[in-house]
């Protein structure tokens, strides 16, 4: 160990190195005591953790020191009447927001006493977007036009590097000379960023080859992978997913304590007007609330709540009640590959019956989205009925003060 430690210190051995040396609990066990020596930092909590460092550190995290440990709570149960989620769930949420977990709460027991959520995919199309050099409009307009007539010699190449995606969408956009091509998948089960990267590399050198265009770079933006963009809130990005339920006046009054008029009032002034007027992506309360309690729970993508939190929340006025629906066209997600492997994130994911892969193949995925969409949809109901009770600052003062 000693050894170790100097030669890390006198730069004979790289921080990042250990694990060529040792084996990985043993390497991330010496870089942290490296850390904690040379910046005078005790770090007994990050380097305490039921979890083998071994998987994480081969797979997940590079130059890693241990774990960062997040609470987890319950919302539920919530009753999800969808295509691929049916039944009661009850929803992981891995936060430090006091009130949050309760919050969701109360907006599950609505769902689940109005008799449950429908939920609905409407698309699965994880995407990225090379862009090429073209000499000039005449020779970008050649390769748009190639890449237009042979959709499927660029479907065979990109699915020639994968068992599962399914190439289901070309979209070429043109800016001058610069030219991106905006590949679709169906990446089944997996979030799939890993998979369709790949896959489009194989599209560009085939593009390359025959049309003379310059491949700049695997990723140009147009994907749009973790930044706001219309883009994705337009085309759809990862799985578009809905969700809605019916609630009838009584419920309304008894369990969220307003009424149908206010709720519809509060949602076309905030999540709407409020939304437009501030130029947002969002037209929503607090979509990426839930999105990154789950996604921390079960091991997704946390960047990914940007294009989750462009959700639009929408409450339309009807007989005896109100319909209340989420649609949320941009959400990465994923039961298999990047962190839904480890442990304490595998098991969340089995508390909804989604972890690996499904049968078929993108089932669990897709329940997977749905039960990510029922439960934005209690988080929307739940504070959009709070502003509308004028109950938002009370439930903070007596659930989330201590941190504030
Ligand atoms: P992955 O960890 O690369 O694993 C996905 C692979 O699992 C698929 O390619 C597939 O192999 C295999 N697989 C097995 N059973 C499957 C099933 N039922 N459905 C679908 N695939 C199945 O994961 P990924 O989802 O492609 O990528 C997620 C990771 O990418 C995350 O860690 C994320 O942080 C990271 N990420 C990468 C980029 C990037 O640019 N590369 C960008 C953002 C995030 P086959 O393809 O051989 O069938």
């Amino acid at each position: 160990m000693d050894d170790y430690l100097e030669r890390l210190k006198n730069g004979s051995l790289k921080l990042y190195a250990l694990e060529k040396e040792l084996p990985p609990a043993e390497a991330v066990t010496l870089r942290r005591r490296y850390i904690e020596d040379i910046t005078g930092t005790p770090l007994p909590s990050i380097g305490s953790s039921t979890l083998p460092f071994d998987a994480a550190a081969r797979k997940n995290c590079e130059n890693m020191i241990g774990m960062v440990q997040v609470p987890v709570g319950v919302a539920g149960p919530l009753h999800i009447r969808g295509e691929y989620a049916a039944g009661e769930y009850y929803l992981p949420l891995a936060t430090t927001e006091g009130a949050l977990v309760a919050s969701v709460n109360r907006g599950c027991s609505a769902i689940s006493r109005a008799g449950g959520a429908e939920t609905r995919i409407f698309q699965d199309a994880m995407t990225r977007a090379p862009v090429f050099a073209t000499d000039s409009v005449v020779h970008a307009k050649v390769v748009a036009d190639w890449i237009a007539a042979n959709n499927e010699a660029i479907r065979e190449a990109a699915e020639s590097t994968t068992s599962h995606g399914r190439l289901t969408g070309v979209m070429t956009s043109v800016a001058g000379t610069s030219l991106y091509v905006r590949l679709a998948f169906d990446s089944k089960d997996a979030m799939g960023m890993n998979m369709v990267t790949i896959a489009s590399e194989r599209v560009s050198a085939l593009i390359m080859e025959r049309t003379g265009a310059r491949l700049v770079a695997l990723s140009s933006n147009l994907c749009t992978d973790k930044k706001p963009a219309a883009v994705n809130v337009v085309l759809g990005r990862g799985r578009t997913v809905a969700a809605g339920v019916f609630l009838p006046d009584a419920l309304i009054h008894d369990v969220l304590k307003t009424s149908a008029t206010a709720l519809a009032e509060v949602n076309q002034r905030k999540n709407l007007v409020g939304s437009a007027r501030a130029g947002s992506l969002g037209f929503n309360a607090h979509a990426a609330n839930v999105i990154a309690a789950v996604f921390i729970a079960c091991g997704q993508d946390p960047a990914h709540v940007v294009e989750g939190s462009s959700c639009i929340t929408t409450v339309d006025l009807a007989d005896g009640g109100v319909y209340v629906a989420v649609t949320l066209p941009a959400l990465p997600a994923g039961t298999v590959g990047g962190g839904t492997g480890l442990p304490t994130q595998s098991e969340c994911l089995r508390l909804l019956g989604v972890s690996g892969g499904g049968d078929p193949p993108g089932s669990h995925a897709r329940a997977f989205a749905e039960i990510v969409a029922a439960g934005v949809l209690a988080g929307e109901l739940s504070l959009v009925s709070a502003l509308a009770a004028g109950h938002l600052a009370r439930a903070h003062k007596e659930l989330g003060r201590g941190q504030r």
